[in-house]
């Protein structure tokens, strides 16, 4: 039977002194399977129960409010971990030199992980895992069918992935289980850094000086949800390309984080908009745009929240260069190279930019909603990474500029999505060859006037400059 749990080393079963959870992209203590499948663990050898988060001084491109919005979500962790007996403490420094250190103290029966495609995460708990002695596994409770059992390869785009999903979802669409108040205490208590250590290395990251809106937290994400399912929903096929209309579900930060999850906000559709299971097997390819009726709001809604999603994972998964031309396919990267000499009409200098000095009022609008706001609309993020490549020296510059303001500027930012949506705009990742033209070669061009017919550009502009 396919499983959420991974086993990461083969060490033997060993007796130990309590279970430990290393949570890290799922920061919840609802809906995550990693910290329930730990409290199962502990449970059944009658063990306590730790929840460690390991913090990086260095993460990335991520600026301090990107760090003061986790932060603040794991506070709230640790008083929801508190009314279950669960203890949560913080380490900083390097996750597994850290850990290792706590396994020598405790020496717990097993070491548990939530899931991460990226290299970082993937690394270090494969470092952790050949250093100690217990039983290490990772538990894939961010997608909601685990990466592995949707597919054991790169897919080659959303129609392969699409049919994949289909017929696995209805076997892993289910109510998670509850967390239980846990019965086995620590003694002593375990003790990790305070939240006044953890602000000080705070106040040491640089701010990228972003003003977003966003409560952070569990709760405040639930909220979210609730309020996108009554009253943005059934707009979102007519209107999600709208920039200016509000009708995307501005759930990105929360499910970047893990302060939510994709299967929870799944469910609740289903349970809100009473629509039965067999949803999630029959729904199509759906209409954008003008023609969208309102039953297509759920099924297009759908295809972002899991096909598009789950296929970023997948990508990162199994292409190691994600965030890289490297990771372009053959007849992304053969026709960016025969374009490599084309001249471009405009070239500017990363410092250009990122302060929004183009000479396209449409896109220096997108950059400032970037900085000001910390996220972009969807649909403007398309054509911002597209101009990059437009207005750069090479595709190679193009993706890591583009990389570097995503991460450092948007508050989801460091996501698979993102690395995603970069290599589609830039190197048609999961897109098909277009028209050939100058720069691009045959990778989909987008031009000011698709964004003409699909909102009023000039009142975007006004709003963002
Ligand atoms: C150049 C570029 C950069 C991007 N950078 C990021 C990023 O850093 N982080 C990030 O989460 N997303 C990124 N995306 C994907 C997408 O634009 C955002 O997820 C979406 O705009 C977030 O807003 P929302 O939550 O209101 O989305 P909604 O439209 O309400 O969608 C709900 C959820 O579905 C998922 N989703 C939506 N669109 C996509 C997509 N195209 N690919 C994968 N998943 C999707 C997201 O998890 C999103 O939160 C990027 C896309 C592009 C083209």
């Amino acid at each position: 039977m396919a499983s959420r749990v991974l086993e990461l080393n083969k060490a033997p079963a060993t007796e130990g002194t309590c279970v430990l959870y290393v949570m890290s992209r799922d920061q919840r203590t609802r809906d995550n399977h990693a910290l329930l499948e730990a409290q199962a663990e502990a449970l059944e050898h009658k063990l306590p129960l730790l929840v460690v988060f390991n913090l990086l001084p260095v993460s990335g491109y991520r600026k301090r409010e990107h760090y003061q919005f986790m932060v603040e979500g794991l506070k709230e962790v640790e008083a929801d971990l508190q009314k279950k007996a669960i203890p949560f403490v913080v380490t900083i420094g390097s996750m597994p030199k850290n850990i290792r250190a706590l396994a020598r103290d405790m020496m717990p029966h097993s070491i548990y992980f939530d899931f991460s495609p990226l290299r970082g995460p993937r690394a270090a708990q494969k470092e952790l895992a050949g250093a100690v002695d217990c039983r290490v596994v990772v538990v894939d409770t961010h997608n909601i069918i685990p990466v592995w059992v949707t597919s054991d390869k790169e897919e080659w785009a959303a129609h392969t992935i699409r049919r994949k999903i289909h017929s696995h979802i209805e076997d892993w669409a289910h109510e998670p289980g509850v967390l239980r108040k846990h019965p086995h205490e620590f003694t002593p208590k375990p003790t990790g850094a305070s939240w006044s250590e953890v602000n000080e290395i705070l106040e040491k990251i640089p701010k990228s000086g972003i003003a977003h809106s966003f409560t952070p937290g569990e709760a405040a994400a639930k909220r979210k949800v609730s309020s996108f399912i009554e009253t943005g929903l059934l707009k979102y096929a007519n209107d999600r390309n709208d920039a200016l209309a509000n009708a995307q579900s501005d759930l990105s930060p929360y499910l970047h984080y893990g302060q939510i999850s994709a299967l929870r906000i799944l469910l609740d559709i289903m349970d809100k908009k009473s629509h039965p299971p067999q949803i999630l097997t029959s729904f199509k390819m759906p209409i954008h745009g003008k023609e969208a009726h309102e039953s297509n709001s759920i099924d297009s809604f759908i295809e972002e929240l899991v096909v598009r999603k789950e296929l970023a994972d997948n990508f990162c998964f199994y292409n190691p260069h994600y965030d890289s031309l490297k990771g372009a396919k053959d007849w992304a990267a053969k026709t960016l190279a025969d374009h490599a000499d084309d001249p471009r009409e405009f070239v500017y200098t990363k410092a250009q930019l990122e302060n929004a000095k183009t000479h396209d009022e449409l896109w220096n609008a997108a950059q400032n909603q970037l900085r000001k706001s910390g996220k972009i609309h969807g649909y403007m993020r398309m054509y911002w990474a597209k101009k990059i490549l437009e207005w750069t020296n090479t595709p190679e510059t193009a993706i890591s500029w583009a990389v570097e303001f995503n991460d450092s500027y948007h508050l989801d930012g460091g996501d698979p999505n993102g690395y995603v949506g970069i290599l589609w705009s830039i190197a048609g990742m999961h897109d098909r060859p277009w028209f050939d033209r100058s720069v691009y070669g045959t990778i989909r061009y987008m031009a000011q006037s698709g964004a003409e017919k699909r909102f009023d550009t000039k009142k975007y502009i006004e709003r963002w400059t």
